[in-house]
């Protein structure tokens, strides 16, 4: 029955990343020892404090459909939050709440993508970019880089990118997969470029915004040429340790956040409630309250880039923020380990899989095909034995 399916879901790629999670969550429970280092979800537990303020939602009432674009006390604890951390003055009428960035991500491109803009991703990207833009019939277009360049794109590659067709460029920092973090000089230089095309607007996803190991994080909408046309992704999943609980939100021109708040009126209505009261209190407490995770992330960090560093083959830079590494394994290609002939990126991801039970997710799928992404954000136990095993796999 399949080929009664629309073209646009037929077309449609597999999340890459989700699907490696699927895939090890499968082989794990068929009883197979996977590590599991596909997916950016950090294993902390939520904070007491937000756990408590979802429970006193609960028993406070809290149930009824809230309005599509979010409370309006959330809204403005949102603005109370891109004022002290970024500098930035939303007003409530330019924020939307949603459910998850993804989402916030999703409504941005579907209200300004015609059919045949390009939108400029800035690569490594995150895997859903790409797929997003062609459903609202848009065309991806990637601008390169690699681990020679710490995984940053200079602003003459802008430049060149750029065709009266763009619409959108979309800049991620701190990035996933590389971990990258672009400086507030070299976003500037970006800005520069982008000054003399007018009709260019830029999503600029700020997910990993608190996940940051020491460049300073500098909002691309900070730039005051660049406020009135960014649209300013953030959430609560990844530095609050609130993957499932589903809250994404944008602060955006009045204009594009009523849009934004249109589409989703016809999709999903607002968000969970509960997240939603919960987020308040995760938005309005300072921000060391979380302090204590991007500690560990970082000594997380030091443990694989060094045990990474003792792999012949692997190459790693050093990444500022997020908690994925993103290493170079192109050196493996035309080898043949343990009878299984490694071509690209993603035979090597498999290999890792089938051989050391430890899941990684492709390049490819981020627009870097000599490249894996392997998350840390999983214990220091758990990184130490993957390597190992990951080590010798390709050694013995
Ligand atoms: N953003 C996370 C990742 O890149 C979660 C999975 C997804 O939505 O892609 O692993």
């Amino acid at each position: 029955m399949t080929n009664k399916l629309s073209d646009r879901i037929k077309n449609l790629p597999v999340s890459a990343t989700l699907a490696m999670a699927a895939k090890a969550r499968e082989l794990k429970e068929n009883g197979i020892d996977i590590i599991g280092l596909s997916l950016g979800e950090p294993d902390f537990n939520t904070p007491d404090f937000i756990k408590n303020a979802a429970v006193k939602a609960i028993e406070d009432n809290y149930n009824s459909y809230t309005p599509v674009d979010g409370y309006l006390d959330l809204k403005k604890s949102i603005c109370k939050k891109f004022k002290r951390d970024n500098g930035l003055n939303y007003n409530a009428n330019q924020i939307v709440v949603s459910t998850g960035a993804k989402q916030s991500i999703a409504n941005t491109i579907q209200v300004l993508i015609n059919p045949g803009d390009d939108v400029l991703l800035v690569a490594p990207y995150w895997v859903s970019y790409s797929a997003i833009v062609t459903l609202a019939e848009g065309n991806p277009i990637e601008i390169r880089s690699d681990i020679s360049s710490d995984f940053k794109i200079t602003a003459s590659q802008l430049d060149n990118s750029i065709t009266p067709n763009t619409k959108l460029v979309i800049i991620n920092s701190p990035n996933n997969p590389s971990g990258t973090v672009y400086t507030k000089d070299e976003l500037i230089k970006l800005s520069m470029v982008l000054e003399k095309y007018p009709n260019i607007y830029v999503l600029s996803d700020e997910i990993y915004e608190h996940i940051n190991y020491g460049v300073p994080h500098f909002s691309f909408a900070k730039i005051p040429s660049m406020f009135n046309r960014t649209i300013t992704v953030n959430g609560l999943a990844k530095a609050y340790a609130m993957t499932g609980w589903r809250i994404g939100y944008i602060g955006a021109p009045d204009w594009i956040a009523k849009a934004c708040t249109k589409m989703q009126g016809q999709i999903t209505s607002g968000t969970n409630c509960i997240a939603q009261r919960a987020t308040i209190a995760a938005l309005d407490a300072p921000v060391g309250e979380i302090k204590y995770m991007v500690d560990e992330f970082k000594e997380r960090r030091k443990l694989i880039i060094d045990l990474l560093n003792n792999i012949k083959g692997i190459k790693v830079n050093q990444p500022m923020g997020a908690f994925y590494i993103f290493p170079d394994i192109s050196d493996f290609f035309g080898k043949t380990i343990k009878g299984k002939t490694i071509k690209n990126a993603s035979d090597f991801a498999i290999f890792l899989l089938e051989e050391s039970h430890v899941a990684t997710v492709t390049g490819d799928a981020f627009g870097c095909p000599n490249n894996i992404r392997i998350s840390y954000a999983a214990s220091k136990k758990q990184i130490a034995e993957a390597i190992k095993r990951i080590q010798s796999a390709l050694e013995d």
